[in-house]
């Protein structure tokens, strides 16, 4: 069986592909509200183009693909991408990252066309800072998706929050409440040096030592072993089955155990989120001159021409880093 196994023995079995790199907010740590750099339309890739990717993607050892962007849910074949993904023969577990604003009305046929798992952003409670954060007034949307999501049976439920000083950082514990009282699975990620804007800065970013120190002045954590690949550290709290996770994308790397490669939309292949080379798949896809079953070939060598290319670590506490030259949003988050 053909696997995508890198240079450093990490086995590969997670794709995130990102369908759009268009979004409907502005969350400050991601874009700005004037942001206007947008992948050109016909650059991206049709519904038929990715699912040959992740086609390929399956043949070489792919078993889960998460859809992002952007905003996934802005595509407007999205449940139709989702059913044909969900067809395929061994077909990969099939996960979704959301900002929730099209779930009341989409959760539904997204669950009947296959759909397993979602994870919702959410980074306040309070509808002010919804709006100030994202530049729009779109909070109530948010959770009546999460509801409509529950009611289509999405379980378990993730939340994402990003934490920011001075504009959230004095949720945390409220977030955990909220979670525990609604069934959610919470997962505050650190913030990263991804965003269109530059607006991150190491001395201002709110560290996962920080957010345990918040949680655990209103809950008591205790680690849960056992990470496998997951990026979360996960921590039961007041020693019930319920668990919150910190992402401590930057303080506290876990590149030994990834096992992700990235498909943007306009298909380039991307080993990791924070590299500064890509693959291009689109130029096989549009080649002419070849027909699917050599543009299939020639993409399968194009995956393990990417997993060769990882570098053992994202170097962001290297003094030497790079930040790659697109922003999380055009990625894939
Ligand atoms: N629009 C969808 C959403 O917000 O869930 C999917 C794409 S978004 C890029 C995926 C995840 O990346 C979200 O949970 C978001 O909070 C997170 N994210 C975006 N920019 C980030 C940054 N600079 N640092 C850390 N997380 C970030
Ligand atoms: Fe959009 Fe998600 Fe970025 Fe927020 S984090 S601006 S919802 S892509």
């Amino acid at each position: 069986m053909t696997e995508l196994i890198d240079t450093y023995g990490r086995k590969h079995r997670n794709l995130r592909v990102s369908l759009t790199d268009r979004c409907s907010l502005r969350c400050s740590y991601c874009m700005p509200n004037d942001f206007a750099a947008w992948i050109p339309h016909d650059d991206q890739l049709t519904t038929e183009e990715l699912l040959t990717v992740i086609e390929v993607g399956v043949s070489q050892g792919i078993n889960e693909v998460r859809l992002t962007g952007g905003e996934p849910l802005l595509r407007p074949d999205i449940v139709e991408i989702v059913g044909r993904i969900a067809s395929i023969e061994n077909a990969p577990e099939l996960t979704l990252t959301t900002n929730g604003l099209k779930l009341a009305e989409l959760a539904q046929a997204l669950v009947k066309a296959g759909l397993t798992r979602i994870n919702v952003s959410l980074d306040t409670l309070s509808r002010e800072r919804f709006k100030k954060l994202t530049f729009r007034d779109r909070f109530d949307d948010v959770i009546t998706g999460l509801e409509a999501a529950k009611s289509a049976g999405l379980s378990p439920l993730k939340i994402n929050s990003v934490l920011m000083q001075g504009v959230n950082d004095d949720e945390a514990p409220a977030l955990l409440q909220w979670a525990i009282e609604n069934e959610y699975s919470l997962r505050f990620i650190e913030q990263m040096p991804l965003d269109a804007g530059g607006i991150w800065e190491r001395a201002t970013m709110v560290s996962a030592d920080e957010i345990f120190k918040a949680l655990s002045q209103n809950y008591s954590l205790t680690p849960v072993d056992d990470r496998g690949s997951s990026p979360a550290e996960e921590f039961y709290v007041n020693g019930t089955s319920h668990t919150v996770g910190i992402i401590g994308s930057v303080t506290r790397p876990f590149c030994g155990a990834c096992d992700r490669l990235r498909l943007t939309s306009d298909g380039q292949l991307r080993s990791c989120l924070f590299s500064n080379e890509e693959v291009d798949v689109r130029k096989v896809l549009r080649d002419e001159s070849k027909d699917l079953e050599s543009k299939k070939l020639e993409i399968a060598a194009r995956f393990q021409k990417t997993v060769l290319s990882k570098l053992p670590g994202h170097g962001i506490n290297d003094p030497s880093f790079i930040a790659p030259a697109r922003p999380m949003s055009a990625i894939g988050g």
